[in-house]
């Protein structure tokens, strides 16, 4: 790829994260800034058509995308603006299967999300949506389901969204109740086996109970839904079910949110549903869902950062310009020493989530490593900013608080990510456990305490 004719923006960057490349001090240069500057050799960091790729994509956010975004509708699906996403060709990132390769590169993900933030929040939420509620149709839909939804899906025609969470089931997501009652002249009884269509294409369910907390609901235009078929106890009786919007018995209401969101409840009263529908074999909906948070989980750890990194651009300009004690805000010792702390915490989650996403890339997007690796990039991330857009606001003073200022934004919107998609405390529960799968404790004499002489 010549760095001087750059590709669409919608095209992938040829090259991974490179040892040899120079890496620069703020990683990823503004949306207005030139190349990105030279560094030393031998740190880690991206190559420079990635970081090229990332400037464009700032710049395509504040230019393209932001315009949109604040003609919208605060807290509503923004169709024009998933239009735009689409026609850009951002969506195909996001949307596994809807590109010529059948995997989404996680590494790509996080960079466009992470850009995206910088520079418009509203396209990355709306983006990242879109790839997570179709992520389960590309990962085990049939070749019809496919074929209806994720092209439509990636041209932002078609609004995707992923239901889980439910009143009675948020961290603990396999405790779902939503039920899938099978129709008793469909003969269908818990049973495993195949995937969606096939051997249960004539099986037939009805839907009945509630999801809240469903981003996109209710204007989606399908939803990957998961219910208790009963296969077995916990999440091994979850399957997951394609449900377009437009099935009898489906509704919905949105909810009005810190952060505007699209984001809204669904009650199923007896929706129906059939062997087609399925996402994969019945009783595997909980792995589907899984692996899907996989892929998604570094990439809202990108976000984070992107986040984090606006509010310390934001930071670095207002103390060199704000005047204070015969001087700018930056002379002073504890403001200067805050910015280096906000500057060296994002680079470190952005390390930890590139790290991830490269592990994930690298991976069958399974596994131990992959999973132990998402979680700590999205924990470490998601903190992160929470405290940098924090002490950004303390640094701002009264300004950053009055409605309508870039932190107050961001104050609001750095909040959710510490929540859904696994909370912290989650993402803790899951390293720990596989710090301790891979050091079991050891058999023999328990420990004693050793005496003195
Ligand atoms: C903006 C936004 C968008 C969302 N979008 C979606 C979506 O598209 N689809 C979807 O299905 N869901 C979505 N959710 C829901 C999200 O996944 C849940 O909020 C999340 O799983 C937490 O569930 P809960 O809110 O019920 O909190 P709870 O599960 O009740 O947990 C509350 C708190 O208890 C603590 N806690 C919980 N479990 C543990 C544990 N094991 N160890 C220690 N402490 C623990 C944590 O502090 C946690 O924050 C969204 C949420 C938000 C805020």
């Amino acid at each position: 790829m010549s760095t001087t004719e750059p590709p669409p923006v919608g095209a992938t960057p040829s090259t991974r994260p490179s040892l040899s490349e120079p890496p620069s001090a703020s990683a990823l240069p503004s949306a207005t800034a030139a190349p990105p500057p030279p560094a030393s050799p031998s740190a880690f960091a991206l190559s420079r058509e990635q970081r090229e790729w990332s400037a464009r994509l700032r710049a395509l956010g504040s230019e393209r995308l932001r315009p949109h975004a604040e003609s919208g509708d605060p807290g509503r699906v923004n169709r024009p603006l998933l239009r735009e996403l689409g026609e850009l060709g951002l969506l195909g990132h996001a949307v596994p299967g809807a590109r010529s390769e059948e995997r989404v590169s996680a590494l790509d993900l996080c960079l466009l999300r992470e850009a995206l933030a910088y520079s418009c929040p509203q396209a990355e939420t709306a983006l990242a949506l879109q790839g997570l509620g179709a992520g389960p149709v590309a990962d085990v839909g049939t070749p019809e389901q496919r074929a209806r939804w994720l092209p439509e899906v990636a041209a932002g025609r078609a609004v995707a969204a992923f239901a889980l969470s439910e009143p009675g089931a948020g961290s603990d997501a396999a405790a779902l109740a939503l039920r899938a009652e099978p129709e008793p002249e469909s003969g269908a009884g818990p049973g495993g086996g195949g995937g969606g269509g096939g051997e249960h294409a004539a099986r037939r369910w009805r839907l009945s109970g509630r999801k809240t907390w469903i981003s996109n609901a209710p204007e989606a235009d399908f939803y990957t839904v998961f219910a208790r078929t009963g296969e077995g106890p916990g999440s091994r009786g979850v399957s997951a079910f394609l449900v377009p919007a437009d099935r009898p018995g489906l509704t919905g209401e949105p909810l009005d949110m810190l952060a505007p969101h699209a984001l809204g409840t669904l009650t199923f009263d007896a929706v129906p549903v059939t062997g087609a529908d399925l996402l994969g074999a019945p009783g595997q909906g909980f792995s589907v869902a899984m692996r899907t948070l996989n892929l998604f989980r570094p990439s809202v750890g990108a976000f984070a950062v992107g986040m984090a990194q606006a509010a310390l651009d934001a930071s670095l300009q207002h103390a060199a310009e704000r005047p204070a004690f015969g001087g700018v805000l930056r002379d002073l010792q504890s403001v200067s020493h805050q910015l280096a702390e906000m500057a060296t915490r994002t680079e470190a989650a952005r390390l930890l989530v590139y790290a991830a996403a490269g592990a994930y890339d690298a991976s069958t997007g399974t596994g131990a490593d992959v999973a132990r690796r998402a979680a700590m990039a999205k924990l470490m991330a998601t903190e992160t900013a929470q405290y940098v857009v924090d002490t950004a606001v303390q640094i701002h003073g009264a300004a950053a608080l009055q409605r309508g200022h870039l932190l107050e934004h961001l104050y609001r919107e750095v909040r959710a990510p510490r929540i859904y998609e696994g909370a912290s405390e989650v993402q803790r529960s899951l390293i720990a456990k596989e710090l301790y799968r891979t050091r079991p404790p050891r058999t023999g004499r328990p420990h004693t305490k050793e005496s003195p002489t």
